[in-house]
């Protein structure tokens, strides 16, 4: 029986080992992390993350062929192949800092390998890494062992939060890079045989190790920029009287252009896309490319630009104030079908807002209070209010109110923020929802959800992204 350990039990080694575990029943896979409570949460009713369909695969592996544990230099030494799924922040000090990714936790990871194996192991990074980081890899786990043959692969994810598991059932393509000695084919062959047991054979791409590396991060960069572009447009639609639906749905007709990924919106979020794209900077730079290093920065920017501008536009609506005001933001997580907030749009939506003194009210569907006012705390506000620079916990200050329903959130409000695009929001009573505001009752739809014409019929003023605008 093939042995798979996979280091890291979050977003990615979760749900990515849940599903090889499922699809292979003559696979064991452990899923191992240093975060006992992720660990716990895991083999409990209640999984550490939301993602659609995730429960019902655990429920049929686990315990049959997947394990969760924190026993990692047990299970490492167990495996034959071994995922490395841990976090690749961007680093936050030092050299790179802002934009060079944090190998850290990578690096901990191989360290603890080399010192754990006794026979030959394939490597794979499952995490998204710089290119060139399977050279390191390679040194640390060749310098810190005795003796043991190390295989490294890339087999970046590309699965997508929200649809995870329908991503990983019909994968778009696996991509296995790995190096041209015998030794190294031979790996990608082995792990071919894994997927291979339900992803069809031409949809399976081995390349060299460096192009699947330089793969993951592309892909990020080409995505984000499609809704920087799609972003960058609605700006121009809404000066010009255009519609960025119209428009979006003219140019996707082109079949070099495709209809996918092309809705406007309040920007982009997620843990990957802007940390990516810094990575990508970061080592366009170190290879003396600031060219195109700029180009890719410029996707950034407008995102940041397309956040900064749906804020000013609430605020210069609301007669150039919000101060006191009540603002009901629906919607906190990055997308909808997940509880994931890392990067979203909505941290830096409230913190304008706040910045303006407005009386900010959250409703998520999947996302805690706990988690919210943690997001917010963490990150510093420009405002002059000196309670609210005191660290959270300290004293019982919370940066805004979270509800668990939308009416409560609405009520009294004067303006409505939809931020993420939860279906719920499509079939809320908006005529209770008007006649519980306060008039004029203003919804800014950061995500093109809601029928503005008819939410204009009830009497509200509507303010959607590369839209028409209300006089
Ligand atoms: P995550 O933060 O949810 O999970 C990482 C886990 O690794 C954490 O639970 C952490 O405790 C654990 N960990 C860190 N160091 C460890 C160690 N030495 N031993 C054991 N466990 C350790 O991160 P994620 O969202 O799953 O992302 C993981 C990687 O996959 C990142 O490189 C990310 O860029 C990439 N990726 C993410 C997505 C996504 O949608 N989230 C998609 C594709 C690729």
């Amino acid at each position: 029986m093939v042995k798979i350990c996979c280091i890291g039990a979050g977003y990615v080694g979760g749900p990515t080992m849940a599903v090889i575990a499922l699809k292979c029943p003559a696979v064991e896979v452990v899923v191992v992390d240093i975060s006992v409570a992720r660990i716990t949460a895991w083999n409990s009713e209640q999984l550490p993350i939301y993602e659609p369909g995730l429960d019902d695969v655990v429920k049929q592996c686990r315990g049959r062929n997947l394990f969760f544990s924190t026993d990692i230099e047990k299970h490492i030494a167990r495996a034959d192949i071994i995922f490395v799924s841990v976090n690749t922040p961007t680093k936050t000090r030092g050299l790179g800092a802002g934009k060079a990714a944090d190998l850290t936790y990578w690096e901990n990871a191989a360290r603890m390998i080399a010192d754990v194996a006794k026979g030959d192991k394939i490597v794979v990074e499952k995490s998204t890494v710089p290119v060139k980081t399977a050279e390191a890899i390679e040194k640390i786990l060749i310098h810190n062992s005795r003796g043991v043959n190390f295989q490294i692969l890339s087999n970046p994810e590309f699965l997508a939060e929200g649809t995870a598991i329908q991503d990983l059932f019909s994968p778009d393509r696996v991509l296995i890079g790995g190096r041209e000695t015998p030794e190294g084919k031979k790996a990608v062959q082995a792990l071919k045989q894994v997927y291979a047991n339900w992803v069809p054979e031409d949809r399976i791409i081995t390349t060299n190790l460096w192009s699947a590396e330089l793969s993951k991060l592309a892909a990020n960069a080409f995505l984000a920029q499609r809704i920087s572009s799609v972003n960058a447009i609605s700006a121009l639609c809404e000066a010009t009287g255009a519609d960025v639906a119209e428009v979006a749905y003219a140019i996707g007709k082109d079949t070099r252009i495709g209809p996918r990924f092309l809705s406007a919106s309040v920007g982009f979020g997620g843990s990957c896309f802007q940390k990516d794209i810094l990575n990508l900077v970061y080592i366009c730079e170190c290879h003396g490319l600031p060219e195109v290093a700029n180009y890719w920065k410029d996707v950034i920017k407008i995102n940041d630009y397309q956040k900064s501008r749906f804020v000013n536009r609430v605020v210069s609506s609301m007669f150039n104030t919000v101060s006191e005001k009540k603002i009901a933001v629906l919607g906190f997580a990055f997308k909808k079908d997940t509880g994931d907030t890392r990067e979203t749009p909505a941290i830096d939506v409230c913190k304008g807002l706040l910045g303006d003194k407005a009386k900010v009210c959250v409703y998520d569907p999947q996302v805690t209070e706990e988690q919210i006012q943690r997001d917010l705390a963490l990150n510093k506000f420009d405002w002059d209010h000196p309670l609210h620079l005191q660290p959270m916990g300290a004293t019982e200050v919370k940066p805004v109110a979270v509800t668990r329903d939308a009416y409560e959130a609405t009520k009294g409000a004067h303006a409505v923020c939809i931020l993420t695009e939860w279906d719920e929001f499509k079939k809320l009573d908006y005529v209770r929802i008007y006649e519980g505001m306060q008039k004029p009752a203003f919804i800014f739809d950061g995500r093109n959800v809601v029928d503005a014409q008819q939410l204009r019929e009830i009497g509200f003023i509507v303010y959607s992204i590369g839209k028409p605008l209300d006089s």
